[in-house]
């Protein structure tokens, strides 16, 4: 009998893992049945913007935590598809940081072209998944459109629903009688809402530094961010500050540990995401914290527990797209008989070395390298294309330099492909005078 696959979510994990599939039935293999079940109307994952926050039409958690004018925070050079070109896809080589819309082009293009868009169920929600008592995966989900729950059952179930969503919310002392907005990233949406603004802003992650960058860019009166341990120390504008830790607030007026205050208008918290997974029956369900060396995942993918559950990028992420690839082509293999999954003590003790190697590293330089390391470690095992990813770890060694250099005109370099082997164009307009993140605007030379 044929094997069912269950693919939980359609973004660029659960997509890579569709190509993954896609690649060997081209390639005359025969694969299994695949069924991806995805709760958003698209593809895409966190790619396919919405203005919506909150809940949606039918009252599901809003996914999306991506906002408008947001550009790639790494260059493209160091996620490329080594199976996809930025070249093949826009027929010339761009620039490299693009904006999302450019981005979700790009991702699209290549399900596009392998024609996987039916094996999706959209607007379909992952409500629960368990093992029956054929040692089976029941997988039960709801058809949103016309509330109509039904469960199916699979051989193997990937889950690929991210895990940037659901906030991490902290509560300061004041917080209740603020008298502006209070927002978690994940519900940032438009940086002009700030425009004028005093903005506040704790964390010290990505988002506080993109979210902050952004609202610099149009418009924000001021921002100060306020960091637990350390300032992100970058070189920013005069109306920048970095402050510790808020204690409270008054009013409208913020009080560090430090023992200085600040009037603001608003407060932004950048405070991280969960791990969360409430649909997973609780003897699957991955529990970790966000790092590049997760708990409990046999080579980053196969649950320990029980390795017919696979998660995919679940990482903390410096590389993302051919990373989930990697992981895709793994989990297809391991799937399909090609890679032969060990006994249980064996996985613990790979997932032990992992963890351990990740502890050992002292900065981010090792952090990439490490993450470089297991794509090349997985790429070893499968027939995804080989490509230079050591070079695409130089990409990023140089991001993390021009990012030291200068916060506000980093995304003005450009890289070589380690695809192509082409170096990207210069962008037509340095990223703070660039209003306009259309993909039009973006692809004129
Ligand atoms: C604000 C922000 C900016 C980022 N910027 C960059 C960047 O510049 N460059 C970069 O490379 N990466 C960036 N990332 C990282 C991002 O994690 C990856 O690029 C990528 O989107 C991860 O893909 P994924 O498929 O694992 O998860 P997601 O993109 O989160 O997709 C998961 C999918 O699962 C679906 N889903 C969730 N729950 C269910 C359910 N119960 N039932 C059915 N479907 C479900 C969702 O609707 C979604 O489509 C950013 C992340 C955030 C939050």
């Amino acid at each position: 009998m044929t094997k069912r696959i269950a693919i939980l979510g359609a973004g660029p994990s659960g997509l890579a893992q569709l190509r993954a599939f896609q690649s060997a039935k081209e390639k005359g293999e025969d694969i299994p049945e695949i069924v991806c079940f995805e709760k958003q109307d698209d593809w895409g994952g966190l790619w396919n913007y919405t203005w919506r926050t909150g809940v949606d039409q039918y009252g599901e958690p809003v996914h999306g935590s991506m906002y408008r004018y947001l550009w790639s925070n790494g260059p493209k050079e160091g996620l490329e598809f080594a199976d996809y070109s930025f070249e093949e896809h826009f027929g010339k080589q761009i620039a490299s940081y693009p904006p999302r819309a450019v981005l979700m082009d790009y991702i699209e293009g290549r399900v596009k072209k392998a024609g996987v868009r039916d094996w999706i169920r959209f607007e379909t929600a992952v409500r629960r998944v368990e093992k029956n008592d054929n040692g089976k995966f029941n997988v039960t989900v709801c058809n949103l459109p016309k509330d109509d729950e039904y469960t199916e059952e699979f051989d193997h179930v990937i889950c690929a629903t991210g895990h940037f969503s659901t906030p991490n919310v902290p509560q300061f002392d004041g917080f209740d009688k603020f008298k502006g907005r209070i927002l978690h990233a994940h519900d940032f949406r438009d940086a002009l809402e700030f425009k004028d603004q005093d903005l506040l802003i704790i964390g010290t992650s990505y988002s506080a530094e993109d979210i902050g960058s952004q609202c610099w860019k149009y418009g924000a009166k001021s921002i100060t961010v306020s960091h637990r341990t350390a300032p992100m120390g970058f070189k920013w504008p005069d109306n920048w500050q970095e402050v510790p830790l808020l204690t409270h607030v008054d009013g409208n007026t913020a009080y560090f540990k430090d023992g200085t205050s600040k009037d603001v208008d608003a407060i932004l918290l950048c405070t991280g995401y969960q791990h969360h997974f409430p649909f997973m029956a609780d003897n699957l369900r991955l529990r970790t914290a966000n790092r590049l060396a997760t708990s409990d995942l046999y080579k980053g993918v196969a649950w320990v527990h029980d390795p017919d559950l696979f998660y995919l990028g679940m990482q903390d992420q410096w590389f993302t797209f051919n990373m989930f690839d990697a992981q895709a082509w793994w989990v297809r293999d391991a799937i399909m008989g090609k890679i032969k999954i060990p006994g249980k003590s064996e996985m613990e003790a790979d997932v032990a070395d992992r963890i351990a190697r990740e502890d050992a590293g002292e900065d981010d330089y090792q952090a990439i390298q490490y993450q470089a390391d297991y794509i090349k470690e997985l790429i070893a095992e499968t027939d995804y294309p080989s490509f230079n990813v050591d070079g695409a770890c130089e990409a990023f060694f140089e991001w993390k330099k021009h990012k030291k250099e200068d916060i506000m005109t980093f995304r003005n370099n450009s890289y070589t492909s380690v695809i192509t082997n082409t170096k990207a164009p210069k962008h037509h307009t340095p990223w703070k005078d660039a209003l306009d993140d259309s993909l039009e605007v973006y692809l004129q030379n």
